[in-house]
């Protein structure tokens, strides 16, 4: 398709549809025009609520100022997810985003960690972590000390309503031109096969070089009118329904998110500034609605501001992301459950991607297979990291973790569970979105224990070794002493 692309339509005004027009047209400005088509009858999903730390970079490209994003989105600050009962009942792990402790040239970390663990004098791996020792202290700094060891990454809980609306604001600051109506009827090039324009009801058209669908799990575009297929991954990932209920905010705010496993899914608890987010997510083969509701009313944090909000869902990918003159970005490309944050991540990557491929002198073949090969292993990637979470429980007490622990995963994951089981090694595939430290602590944390670790934690002598912990373990605290708590963090900042 040798069209120049000069005009761009995005289909959908959800967090995919805004970011997307705000990216795009803050990198390409003038080149393109862009147009967002959302419809005020069609509700966005509006749940999305934790990020993850590359969320800043889209902060920076597009100029925001983060106090002033704190304060426009009710957002706190998330240092880590807090996993409870995951492993079995009673027993909590953390997936922050730092690194524990310090690793020197050849040896990482963990392996002079899990030396020191057979000898009977090292702490848990998160005593070493300055995240950890800073959510467990309800504390919060922005860091600006120089030394890698104490880099503090963090992302943000917020609320996506109010996302939405600030990313609206600002793309349309940029010039992204916003129509109000309903998609009704989509306009094909008999010959190529590629979309022209979009019929709303109103009778309007908007006409295109390039489509972006961000219309949400409908797939208006991608799955809908061009039909490229679903992949459906819900055997290994087979929740499918969420209850999403907003409650009161907390007392004291804490910086981490928490997901805590039940009989057939698992509950999240989000923390914001005005209210706190509660969820349950389950597999409607294990759990009926009403089951899951009363679970929900009986384990919340605070007092209810508002009905719960049942949401479906299908855990799985678009078989291709770009096809034709479409791109499918968001829920319209796939989702992977929100266990781990990563569905707002997958949105700017797909634009980030998009952007390194833009067909400015029109679709290429080559470079869409390429866009679609690089966002398949993303997606899998992603995929295999939930995976392992459900895998490894040893929840023995209810069918749905009963199956999971006995599934059939994929050979990408159990490759690299083995290895870590045998060796303590890690294996981060190129791109990974997930570190070695991330792979580290869930694989810990769901009981993996390693057999071996590498032989280079033998070079220092026993003494040497417990003086290393311990300067690892002060050199960590050391920091959280000068913070502030979250919350005068939250006021202080917001404020300025
Ligand atoms: C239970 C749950 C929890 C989640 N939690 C997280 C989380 O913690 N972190 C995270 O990163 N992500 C999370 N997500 C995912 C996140 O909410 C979405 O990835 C994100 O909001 C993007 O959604 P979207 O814009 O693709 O779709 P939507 O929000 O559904 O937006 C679709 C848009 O398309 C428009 N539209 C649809 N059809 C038409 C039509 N015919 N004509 C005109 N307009 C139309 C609608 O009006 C709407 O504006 C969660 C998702 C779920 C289901």
């Amino acid at each position: 398709m040798q069209t120049t692309i000069k005009k761009v339509v995005v289909l959908g005004g959800g967090t995919a549809g805004w970011m997307s027009a705000a990216l795009l047209k803050k990198v390409l400005a003038d080149r393109v025009e862009i147009t967002l088509i959302e419809s005020d009858d069609i509700a966005t999903i509006g749940v999305g609520e934790a990020t993850i730390p590359p969320i800043q970079h889209v902060n920076r490209v597009l100029g925001i100022d983060e106090a002033e994003f704190l304060r426009e989105t009710c957002a706190t600050i998330k240092l880590a997810i807090e996993f409870k009962d995951w492993l079995q009942e009673g027993q909590s792990y953390f997936h922050t985003f730092s690194a524990a402790g310090q690793s020197s040239a050849f040896c990482q970390f963990h392996h002079y960690w899990l030396r020191a663990k057979r000898a009977g004098f090292a702490k848990t791996l998160w005593d070493y972590d300055l995240n950890y020792l800073a959510l467990k202290a309800g504390k919060f700094a922005k860091l600006e000390i120089r030394d890698t060891r104490l880099e503090m990454p963090y992302a943000y809980h917020f609320d996506a309503g109010l996302y939405g609306a600030y990313l609206r604001k600002i793309s349309q600051a940029l010039g992204v031109s916003r129509v109000e109506g309903r998609v009704e009827d989509v306009a094909m090039n008999q010959q190529t096969g590629a979309v022209e324009k979009l019929m709303l009801a109103s009778g309007e058209s908007i006409a295109g070089d390039l489509f972006i669908d961000c219309s949400g799990m409908r797939g208006l575009l991608l799955q809908q009118k061009l039909g490229v297929g679903f992949e459906d991954w819900s055997h290994w990932l087979p929740c499918d329904r969420a209850l999403a209920m907003p409650t009161e905010r907390l007392a004291q705010t804490p910086p981490y998110t928490r997901a805590i496993a039940h009989a057939a899914g698992w509950q999240w608890q989000i923390p914001l500034q005005h209210r706190h987010g509660n969820g349950l997510v389950y597999s409607s083969r294990f759990m009926t609605d009403e089951q899951a509701e009363k679970k929900l009313r009986d384990n919340l944090c605070s007092q209810p501001l508002g009905d719960p909000r049942v949401i479906r869902f299908r855990t799985g990918r678009a078989r291709q992301q770009w096809h034709k003159n479409v791109i499918g970005v968001g829920l319209a490309s796939g989702f992977l459950e929100p266990l781990e944050s990563t569905s707002i991540y997958l949105v700017q990557s797909a634009i980030v991607r998009l952007l390194k491929y833009f067909p400015h002198q029109g679709v290429q073949p080559a470079v869409v297979a390429q866009y679609n090969r690089e966002s398949c292993i993303e997606y899998e990637q992603v995929r295999d990291f939930l995976i392992l979470h459900y895998k490894l429980n040893r929840r023995e007490n209810s069918d749905f973790w009963r199956q999971m622990a006995d599934m059939a995963i994929p050979d990408s994951l159990r490759h690299k569970i083995d290895v870590f089981a045998q060796q303590g090694l890690l294996l981060r595939e190129r791109n990974d979105l997930f570190t070695e430290s991330s792979w580290l602590q869930v694989m810990l944390g769901q009981g993996v224990e390693p057999c071996d670790y590498h032989p280079l934690a033998q070079a220092m002598d026993k003494s040497q070794l417990q003086g290393f912990m311990q300067q690892t373990e002060l050199l960590k605290q050391q920091p959280v002493a000068a913070m502030s708590t979250h919350d005068d963090f939250l006021r202080n900042y917001c404020k300025a």
